[in-house]
């Protein structure tokens, strides 16, 4: 019985990465991405899309509290939460 790996954040910030390149809006409405991968027609916004852009906000979220959750993408600086133009 193989052993599992863990996930690993790269993986996943590669995954958000092609479902939200993929799974577009139609002109009818529908999604393209689950067209395409899966032969539904379904409207946009799909499960797929709605799970990367839920799991993209959080990491957002947790970076910009400075905040470590598990399976979060690499951050973008080591400076902290970025500031506000005014
Ligand atoms: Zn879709």
């Amino acid at each position: 019985m193989p052993i599992e790996q863990p996930i690993s954040p790269v993986d996943i910030a590669e995954a958000i990465r092609r479902i939200l390149q993929s799974h577009i809006r139609m002109l009818d409405g529908r999604c393209r991405g689950c067209y395409v991968d899966y032969s539904r027609l379904v409207p946009h916004p799909c499960i797929p899309f709605d799970w990367a852009t839920s799991v993209q906000a959080r990491d957002r979220t947790a970076a910009f509290l400075g905040v470590v959750t598990p399976g979060a993408a690499p951050a973008q600086s080591e400076t902290g939460p970025k500031r506000l133009s005014a």
